[in-house]
């Protein structure tokens, strides 16, 4: 007989519920990981808003963090100990494939693979109060970090990634359009960098929490052209580099369009429509720019932003907007959905 465990699924369009199933085995070398923080992606927030369409009972979460419950007979348990904090790099890699091979596993040929193994049941399972872990998955973190802070720590990973397509130098002049959670993450990470930051954002609130995390320009992208306003912040040449992290087509354009010779466009964010967009081949003859783009986290930068949350190099609480007990689930995603929060987290 198995135990069962709790679990939050998104059974409809707009409709969680709280389901029973069956709590994972874990093979000899996995750990047991009781979940205790989970935060809310947009990629399950666009499930529950059916603008994505994944077959249901859907039960997201890849952002995680717990505690190491129990161990698999080939697990050495002086180093992963019941009670071990950790942080998780969920997500899938066949340590196989071409993008493996290559030390690219954020383009694993099989990075969507379902971890959980439940007939009828889909998604990758961080919803849930246990998941059984590979030792090469988890990161053990220092006691002092909060469970929320450290559900952080894979969206984060997926910025470091963003920032090192970008490739930013001492003095650039980066830009990042959107400031959402993703735009104000890469906001906390390039003030590392040396490099003088411009947001374009609509949202005034949000433009001001940017301001207040260090950005050094905004802009009203409803106000003024924000493609001419980086061009004359910048002598007339556009930007060094350009992060963009909205899901706006037309914007992803502009993003293009405000990079300088020579300079980086990353396409940070997935496009919902995604309409292709228009790119002047002599522009790209002329400038040498690259335009590239950046998915989910590395091994590598997951490694990275592991120690900027556990070293307190970069603390990103003001972007932790409410956090709701796994039974108020259904509230935590209508609050996740609303455009005034930034990340909102479950707690088991
Ligand atoms: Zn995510
Ligand atoms: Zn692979």
């Amino acid at each position: 007989m198995c135990d069962k465990m709790k679990a939050v699924a998104v059974t409809s369009e707009k409709k969680i519920e709280i389901i029973e199933i069956n709590k994972p085995a874990i093979k000899p070398n996995q750990v047991l990981v009781k979940i205790k923080a989970c935060a809310l992606c947009t990629y399950e927030q666009r499930v529950y808003t059916g603008v994505k369409k994944f077959p249901l009972p859907f039960i997201g979460g890849h952002e995680i963090a717990g505690e190491i419950v129990q161990a698999g007979s080939n697990v050495d348990v002086s180093i992963y100990k019941p009670g071990t904090r950790v942080a998780a790099r969920i997500l899938y890699k066949c340590g196989v494939c071409y993008y493996c091979h290559r030390g690219k596993e954020n383009l694993c040929v099989d990075i969507n693979k379902q971890l959980i193994n439940e007939p009828g049941i889909y998604g990758i399972g961080g919803l849930g109060q246990y998941v059984a872990l590979d030792t090469t998955q988890i990161w053990i973190l220092p006691e002092d970090i909060s469970f929320e802070k450290a559900a952080l720590t894979e969206p984060l990973a997926c910025i470091v990634n963003s920032v090192w397509q970008g490739n930013p130098q001492l003095g650039d002049d980066v830009v990042i359009i959107g400031g959402g959670i993703m735009g104000m993450l890469h906001l906390l990470c390039l003030k590392l960098q040396g490099t003088r930051i411009i947001m374009s954002e609509p949202d005034e609130k949000r433009r001001n929490l940017a301001l207040e995390l260090g950005c050094d320009y905004v802009i009203d992208p409803f106000k003024t052209d924000p493609v001419k306003e980086v061009k004359e912040l910048t002598d007339g040449r556009g930007a060094d580099v350009v992060f963009n992290t909205t899901s706006i087509s037309s914007v992803a354009e502009q993003a293009v369009q405000m990079t300088g010779y020579l300079g980086r466009c990353v396409m940070y964010s997935s496009q919902y429509p995604d309409v292709p967009i228009k790119i002047s081949t002599n522009w790209l003859h002329n400038s040498e720019a690259v335009i590239t783009g950046a998915v989910s986290p590395s091994i590598r930068s997951f490694d990275a932003a592991v120690n900027l949350l556990s070293k307190n190099i970069i603390n990103p609480e003001k972007l932790i907007s409410a956090v709701f007990d796994y039974t108020e689930a259904a509230q935590a995603f209508e609050a996740a959905i609303r455009p005034d929060t930034y990340r909102v987290i479950i707690k088991f």
